[in-house]
């Protein structure tokens, strides 16, 4: 009884179904909305195994050499990984808005405590220190504590892993951006994932992350990444950054004419009817320059 009934009801949402595709006509179904913004082919990126860096990626640390780092010199290096000594290093090139991937290992010999234990950092633009510390059972202040942004934000939640393993940190990185008259227009932003958990999101940066006073802005362009030497024998392998650019067709849509715009749909079906494709290209989104 139940069973037949069950049928009829799913007889009778067919028909609807039916009955809703006659009735919306190739209004509801047959084309496809078109934005207008001349999107241009997203680039082919080989993506890396293990974590490895993309195709597209500058490779800033593969276990041979810190040729890429100002001050690599002082580090050791050693079985396809190097180790924080005497300095803190930072790259040669410099970079704004970035997607930023380094491996960690704390020190396995377990010394000192709170911020004196595996201390070290990775500062975007030289300025903003999202931290690496031991935070393995060690007690220490939560906005100071492993993938926290230094002084400002605890981690969403500690995912570090014992010290000794390795630990991957993912950062995806948008620079502030100043006025010709050296103002604030918009602050960073970051997202952080430590060991694939995500840690940070989308966190709104204060300022430059001091120990001792209140984070502040001041104007600057593009910056390096520096890995602090904190004291602590940090181990690094597997460093890898990949500089985001805006898609070719936000950029060209903001000057494009919006009658101009010429989706490229390749379906047959898709091409049949597009009178009504005329779309208003707007954006918000016109200051993005450093
Ligand atoms: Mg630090």
């Amino acid at each position: 009884m139940a069973r037949t009934h069950h049928r009829a009801i799913r007889s009778c949402w067919g028909w609807m179904v039916i009955g809703l595709v006659f009735a919306g006509g190739s209004q509801a179904f047959g084309q496809r909305w078109i934005s207008g913004i001349p999107w241009s082919e997203p680039p082919i990126v080989q993506p890396g195994d293990n974590f490895g860096p993309p195709s597209d990626a500058i490779v800033l640390f593969d276990g041979d050499n810190l040729d890429a780092w100002e001050g690599g010199d002082q580090w050791e290096l050693k079985d396809g990984y190097a180790i924080a000594r005497k300095r803190t290093i930072q790259t040669k090139q410099h970079f704004g808005d970035v997607q930023l991937h380094v491996e960690f290992a704390s020190p396995s010999e377990v010394r000192g405590r709170g911020q004196g234990r595996g201390n070290s950092g990775v500062f975007l633009m030289g300025r903003y220190e999202v931290q690496i510390l031991d935070s393995w059972e060690n007690e220490t202040y939560f906005e100071g504590q492993a993938a926290s942004i230094y002084n400002q934000a605890p981690p969403l939640v500690n995912a570090s892993r014992p010290p000794g393993q390795w630990q991957t940190l993912q950062i995806l990185f948008t620079a502030p951006r100043f006025d010709e008259d050296g103002e604030l227009e918009s602050p960073a932003y970051v997202t952080v994932l430590h060991n694939g958990v995500l840690v940070q999101y989308n966190w709104e940066i204060q300022g430059v992350t001091y120990f001792n006073r209140p984070p502040d802005y001041q104007a600057h362009g593009k910056g390096p990444i520096r890995l602090q030497h904190h004291g602590d024998p940090v181990k690094f392998r597997n460093i890898w950054v990949r500089e985001i650019a805006l898609t070719p067709g936000v950029e060209a849509a903001e000057d494009a004419e919006p009658e101009a715009a010429e989706p490229a749909a390749e379906d047959a079906d898709q091409e049949s009817d597009r009178e009504d494709a005329e779309p208003e290209v707007e954006s918000d989104n016109e200051d993005t320059e450093n």
